[in-house]
């Protein structure tokens, strides 16, 4: 690694350390890699590698990064069944604070991550970081789904459904969200899903940044503990606050990035294809990227 890179590895460490000390976490079960930091901030291509077969050109270049784990074999039927983290019946013997996002895999049986998250929404039900958004919630919302998902979702923020339902992308958005779970031929449980915030912003404004840097921690311990395989960031500002990038989702599309263990792909933010029905073919594009990527064909439904 050189000079640069490694200067800027160890700031994104620190700044992610700040995080989680601002979200009150200071111990957090699990492993600290063995490997340097793979983090993909402001610069995903120093990240990125090019990929060897260049895709047609209606589609934006899906550049391939550098594998970290291997791909499960493929898996086509009908009822497309993603193999989730359950089987693994050890404990992790190694728990020790946790400083950078995990690199090794998680052996945590899926009872254990439960526990630790639910430990994590005590936690953060109590959160009054912000103030504005701890007055005006009904509630915090947390997460919700298998705690041993392959793939997990990450949102921007409750908006009033949630806020009042206490569980993320129930709302219209969601709506449109569980139809593409469907179509991608899987169920929402199969999947976490969480925001980059827990509490919802009066008059669904966007979040401010000081707001995601104080709930950056709770993300990320939740991150820790499903240790996915994959995370899809839905819209811009999940996009922006986990790979702390200001491109425009459009570019963020079509590639994958690291985010310690986990790949991570962006994708246009269900709201924003309820006003903009076009770009639905996109999202579907993105889909079969990531289902590629797991050695698994999707295929259209009739
Ligand atoms: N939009 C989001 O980003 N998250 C939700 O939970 C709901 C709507």
């Amino acid at each position: 690694m050189d000079e640069n890179a490694n200067n800027y590895s160890q700031r994104a460490a620190r700044q992610l350390l700040e995080s989680w000390q601002r979200s009150g976490i200071t111990h957090l079960k699990h492993v600290v890699p063995a490997e340097p930091m793979k983090i993909s901030t402001g610069e995903p291509e120093a990240i990125i590698h090019p990929a060897s077969t260049p895709l047609p050109e209606s589609r934006p270049a899906f550049r391939e990064m550098k594998i970290v784990a291997e791909p499960e074999p493929a898996l086509v039927t009908q009822q497309t069944v993603i193999p989730t983290n359950e089987d693994q019946t050890e404990t992790d013997e190694s728990q020790k604070e946790m400083d950078v996002p995990r690199t090794t895999k998680s052996k945590l049986v899926k009872a254990d991550r439960q526990s630790e998250l639910n430990i994590l929404a005590e936690k953060v039900s109590k959160c009054e970081k912000c103030p504005e958004l701890a007055s005006t919630r009904t509630q915090t919302v947390f997460g919700v789904g298998n705690p041993s998902a392959k793939i997990m979702f990450v949102g921007e923020a409750p908006g009033a459904d949630e806020d009042k339902q206490g569980e993320p992308f129930v709302g219209r958005a969601g709506k449109l969200l569980d139809k593409i779970i469907e179509a991608c031929q899987m169920k929402r449980s199969e999947i976490y899903i969480a925001n980059i915030l827990r509490c919802r912003p009066p008059g669904n404004r966007n979040p401010s940044d000081e707001e995601a840097a104080n709930c950056r921690g709770f993300l990320d311990g939740q991150i820790e503990i499903v240790d996915p395989d994959y995370i899809v960031c839905w819209g811009s500002v999940a996009a922006k606050n986990l790979l702390r990038s200001d491109l425009p989702i459009g570019k963020l599309r079509g590639q994958f990035y690291e985010y310690g263990r986990a790949r991570v792909l962006c994708t246009y933010h269900p709201s924003y294809l309820l006003r903009n029905p076009s770009a639905k073919k996109h999202v579907w594009e993105d889909m079969i990227d990531l289902f590629q990527d797991m050695g698994i064909e999707l295929k259209a439904q009739k």
